[in-house]
């Protein structure tokens, strides 16, 4: 079994009830790997020195109202992806698919909005967030799949500008990279520094571990945590950072505890149960 196929097979005895969403990670990732041998240099034609200059602005390096490039790769990949939904929902996938066919702005239009809300959310998108879905099982794939499709572009980038980042001191809450905000926070090494990583871009860069990185509120009156369930390490390994100034929150995992290795995606996932009882509490 390869390795990660070995995390899969992990995380699906460790979190039995969360098996369903793992399966589609993985199915996920096979498709990954095909694609990747297509990989394209420079997606975002992106140069360095542009890329030095931006985060020393405080700007990320790609803005995707501006900055999606018209090439047709990422709407390729995403089209292969919706053979996942194929199986549940096969008239709202066959019809998803037809309008992008047609269309040659669908695509665009869905990636550029789903960003948008990401990135500055109306009181409207806010509302509606709050009002997810109580059970993870009927989890939307498409917001999945429409990120999925530009990791590899997003996460090559990263890779390829890894050196620039890490001599930016970017020090902001948001993605160095892409500008969503940071989906997990992540406490490692023994000394337990704290980072932030960003699920699209497979990017992570520092942050204090007394700060809210959604308004930078450092009143530690203001920030709290809780956890859920009992004390064992899986419990204490998850925690969710509560910020009472902005009521926001941001999942934190202890990488020192549970397995060496960890896989953020799959981290994600398997602790949705937090998300929803940070919701029910009026975070977001
Ligand atoms: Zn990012
Ligand atoms: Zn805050």
């Amino acid at each position: 079994m390869s390795d990660i196929n070995k995390t899969f097979e992990h995380y699906r005895t460790e979190f039995p009830h969360y098996c369903e969403i793992i399966e589609t990670l993985q199915e996920i990732h096979l498709l990954r790997e095909k694609r990747s041998a297509l990989r394209q240099e420079n997606f975002f034609s992106l140069k360095r020195a542009d890329a030095i200059q931006k985060l020393k602005n405080g700007q990320p390096f790609i803005n995707l109202q501006k900055d999606l490039p018209h090439s047709r790769e990422s709407e390729q990949y995403f089209l292969t992806l919706l053979s996942i939904t194929e199986k549940d929902h096969p008239g709202a996938t066959a019809e998803l698919h037809k309008a992008i066919t047609i269309d040659e702005n669908a695509y665009r239009d869905l990636v550029t909005e789903l960003f948008r809300k990401e990135i500055n959310p109306s009181q409207n998108d806010k509302q509606r967030i709050l009002n997810i879905d109580e059970k993870a099982d009927n989890l939307d794939l498409i917001p999945l799949l429409l990120h999925e499709s530009l990791k590899p572009f997003f996460s090559q980038l990263t890779e390829n500008l890894k050196d620039v980042i890490s001599n930016s001191g970017w020090s902001q809450g948001s993605c160095p990279v892409c500008a969503r905000p940071a989906d997990l926070s992540l406490i490692r090494e023994e000394e337990g520094k704290r980072s932030l990583f960003c699920l699209q871009c497979d990017c992570d860069w520092p942050y204090k571990r007394m700060q809210c990185p959604s308004c930078g509120e450092e009143d530690q009156q203001k920030l709290s945590y809780f956890t859920l369930g009992d004390t064992d390490d899986k419990d204490t390994r998850y925690r969710v950072n509560i910020c009472r100034q902005c009521k926001s929150y941001i999942k934190n995992i202890d990488t020192r505890k549970g397995l060496t290795e960890i896989n953020p995606e799959i981290e994600n996932m398997v602790t949705l149960h937090l998300d929803l009882q940070a919701k029910k509490e009026g975070f977001q």
